[in-house]
């Protein structure tokens, strides 16, 4: 089969490294079916109505807003450039902030209906340590201000939760579902988490969503894919559809060890592939 990569970043968000050429053209080597671009929605907008957002350097986390239309331009010059040999899809991965969809919808309007998928993130807390992106190694001391870990996987879930049930906030993808692994720091009393995680992926599945299968997780300390191969059976009874994503950050990360966790998915019981055009879900074999 042909992989599709749905989760790539690129320059224009300050943290990854490549332009957007860059990542289609590794894609088309490894002859991937599709790629899809899906680079952090801006940050800065959110500043008025959350102060405490100063203390992140959000400016390093997305692109500005005055890149958005450079970003949808080029997405459509290299669709149309790499037609013949890669399909090109456009995305945004959004963060979300309880209470900030109206804002953030203004901003989307103008480029929603040219958008594929969307992908929805928690990256930032708002909890007992402050505000802070518990996923930048740059506050890995906040860790400390929580007794144990479950607080941080409780205040995650929760800030999911919130996002998956806003009426107003548009997403079709769930990213990185157990993220706060990334540093190791893993979940101390495993079934009360567990039951949130449970209740999370419920509402998931309520609100006709779907999760990725992110690999990036296989390049940090945690050593192993967003989610977990227990949430992944789980997701799998529970019959919430799933797609690859690498989150590559470089192009050289692009399907990221993709033909292992394929295998793995196949062993779980799955053995369909979310698609996504003009936010329209269809299905693929593998
Ligand atoms: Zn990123
Ligand atoms: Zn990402």
């Amino acid at each position: 089969m042909r992989y599709e990569d749905w989760h790539t970043h690129n320059s224009l968000c300050k943290h990854a490294i490549g332009t957007i050429e860059d990542y289609i053209k590794e894609a088309v080597k490894l002859n991937l079916n599709v790629i899809g671009i899906s680079d952090h929605f801006p940050y800065e907008y959110l500043v008025s109505e959350l102060p405490t957002l100063d203390q992140i350097p959000y400016e390093e986390y997305a692109m500005p807003l005055y890149d958005l239309d450079k970003y949808m331009f080029q997405l459509e010059e290299l669709r149309e450039k790499y037609s013949d040999q890669i399909h090109v899809r456009f995305a945004f991965e959004i963060d979300y902030f309880k209470h900030q969809d109206y804002m953030l919808n203004k901003y989307l309007k103008k480029y929603i209906d040219k958008l594929d998928y969307i992908l929805g993130s928690v990256h930032v807390l708002f909890g007992k340590a402050g505000t802070f992106a518990f996923d930048d190694g740059r506050f890995l001391n906040k860790y400390r201000e929580y007794s144990v870990n479950d607080e941080i996987y409780i205040e995650f879930y929760n800030s999911l939760q919130d996002m998956i049930k806003s009426p107003t906030f548009e997403l079709d993808i769930v990213t990185h579902f157990d993220l706060p692994k990334k540093f190791d720091k893993r979940v101390e009393d495993h079934d009360t988490v567990m039951e949130k995680v449970i209740e999370t992926l419920e509402l998931v599945k309520k609100n006709d969503l779907m999760i990725e299968i992110n690999t990036s997780g296989l390049r940090k300390k945690a050593k192993e894919q967003y989610p977990s191969e227990e949430i992944i059976r789980k997701m799998y009874e529970l019959d919430i559809p799933i797609l690859l994503g690498s989150d590559a950050h470089h192009p050289k990360e692009v399907a990221y060890k993709f033909k292992e966790i394929t295998k793995l998915l196949k062993t779980i019981g799955y053995n369909q592939l979310a698609h996504y055009e003009k936010r329209k879900r269809s299905y693929i074999d593998f």
